[in-house]
């Protein structure tokens, strides 16, 4: 396998480093599900995209070439340029997922003690606790006032504002803590946040000052009601912004490419659809995957096979269920996640002869899953066979590989629930090092053909 920096061109090779470019201000943009649905949306609509809901209530016409986006409660989104051909026949999708591991506010949040304001969080996706201490951790997220607007709130990215961040023992007195497992050496109560400290001087008959103090600053940035602030929903992602990394500027460390890199690949490559296609192209952002794709906004639910039966039945408004049908068996899809980049420090934790390897291209997955490949969307040789000719065809270096080693664990992506619809799926996306830590890391020749590998799917 070789690695696909060594025959690119001088021209790929800006490319590439120009693609991560732009990547990178998006994921310092982008650190949310809400904030990507909203990046997306934004550069959707410089594009020509018009609201889906526009298109079915017949305020705009349906016809191909039509470029739309389907909003899905501000967290997940469809995509897509309608193609010339009966929906029947399928559709090419590619899906991925906006969410990421990070540490979500409790609902009642806020307490003081010893003179320290804290929030306390609870955490979303599959984390390593102890990661997540010691970190600047920034504050992200919505409140919706009483009449009804939104207030977005963001702080902790500019240079200018506060940062966040949690507690954790000094060496000096951690005898007993480096003893425990490491499972329990921070258990999940411990991830609060501090806050502030400077209200001490407050009357004595005052309660919870440091409560207050918050409030207060809500008040005076955001003009937010403290009872407001009950019903916000707020996450913590680490503040660290996205850098290149290495001498060389040939990989990126940044939080949230898990699976940010992919959704940006997929919907940059659904821009690069310039003619009008025969097949709807569709790019999928999903919300939820990180906690089993539940939910209104997840992959388990009727989001997608919604849309797609508005499309059947502009198609076939008479017979528009058994072509909804018919285009969900007809249809292809990419499972677009990342997967475990093989690491030579944790060499033991994988099957070396089946992993993939930072640099070597797009990594190909027949299958996922953990234990006797339990959960696992195990795609048929014939639809493996020919996305992989379609990457060679189209020069794109690809690697094909399982995550880890057998029985060590494993994981799932959204590939089983589409293919519970009856598509064909495969899981393709980038090797990642340091997956679900706060600084992933990713190499720019895997992120520019996982782009490159979308885009000759779409255009195929
Ligand atoms: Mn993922
Ligand atoms: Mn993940």
């Amino acid at each position: 396998m070789k690695n696909a920096w060594s025959d690119m061109s001088e021209k790929t090779r800006k490319d590439v480093f120009f693609f991560s470019e732009e990547y990178m201000d998006f994921l310092d943009a982008a650190k949310t599900e809400r904030e990507a649905c909203a990046y997306f949306t934004s550069l959707a609509e410089n594009e020509g995209f018009v609201d889906f809901d526009d298109v079915i209530s017949g305020k705009i016409d349906f016809k191909p070439g039509l470029k739309v986006i389907k909003n899905i409660h501000n967290k997940s989104f469809i995509a897509a340029i309608i193609g010339t051909e009966d929906p029947e026949n399928g559709l090419k999708i590619v899906g991925s997922h906006i969410d990421s591991p990070r540490l979500d506010f409790k609902p009642r949040p806020y307490y003081e003690d010893s003179g320290i304001g804290y929030i306390k969080t609870h955490y979303y996706g599959g984390i390593k606790k102890y990661q997540w201490v010691t970190i600047p951790l920034s504050i992200h997220g919505i409140v919706i006032k009483k009449d009804g607007s939104y207030v977005d709130i963001s702080i902790g990215e500019k240079d200018s504002d506060p940062v966040f961040t949690i507690s954790d023992l000094l060496p000096h007195l951690s005898q007993e803590q480096i003893e425990q497992p490491v499972s329990k050496f921070i258990p999940a109560e411990n991830l609060n946040i501090i806050s502030g400290s400077l209200c001490f001087d407050t009357s004595d008959d005052e309660k919870d000052p440091l409560k207050k103090c918050l409030e207060d600053y809500f008040k005076k940035e955001y003009d937010i009601d403290p009872d407001e602030l009950l019903t916000a929903e707020f996450e913590c992602v680490p503040a660290f912004k996205a850098r290149d990394l290495g001498f060389d500027r040939s990989l990126i460390a940044a939080y949230g490419q898990d699976d940010r890199i992919c959704a940006y690949s997929a919907f940059r490559a659904l821009l690069d659809v310039k003619e009008i296609p025969q097949k709807t192209c569709i790019c999928y952002c999903s919300d939820k995957e990180e906690i089993g794709s539940v939910g209104n906004t997840g992959a388990q639910s009727y989001a997608l096979s919604n849309f797609i039966a508005e499309l059947c039945n502009f198609a076939h408004p008479d017979t528009a269920f058994i072509s909804l049908r018919r285009c969900l068996a007809n249809t292809k899809l990419l499972s677009a996640d990342v997967t475990a980049a093989f690491d030579p420090t944790y060499a033991n934790a994988y099957d070396k002869t089946n992993a993939a390897f930072c640099g070597k291209g797009l990594a190909v997955q027949k299958y996922t899953g953990a234990r006797g490949k339990s959960s696992a969307s195990d795609a048929n040789a014939e639809y493996l066979a020919e996305v992989v000719n379609l990457f060679t065809e189209n020069g794109i270096p690809w690697q094909i590989n399982e995550m880890g080693r057998t029985d060590l664990g494993g994981g799932g992506t959204i590939a089983q629930y589409m293919a519970n619809l009856g598509m064909s799926v495969i899981d393709c996306g980038t090797p990642i090092l340091s997956m679900h830590a706060p600084y992933e890391i990713s190499s720019k020749a895997d992120l520019y053909y996982t782009y490159k590998g979308y885009s000759a799917f779409f255009n195929s």
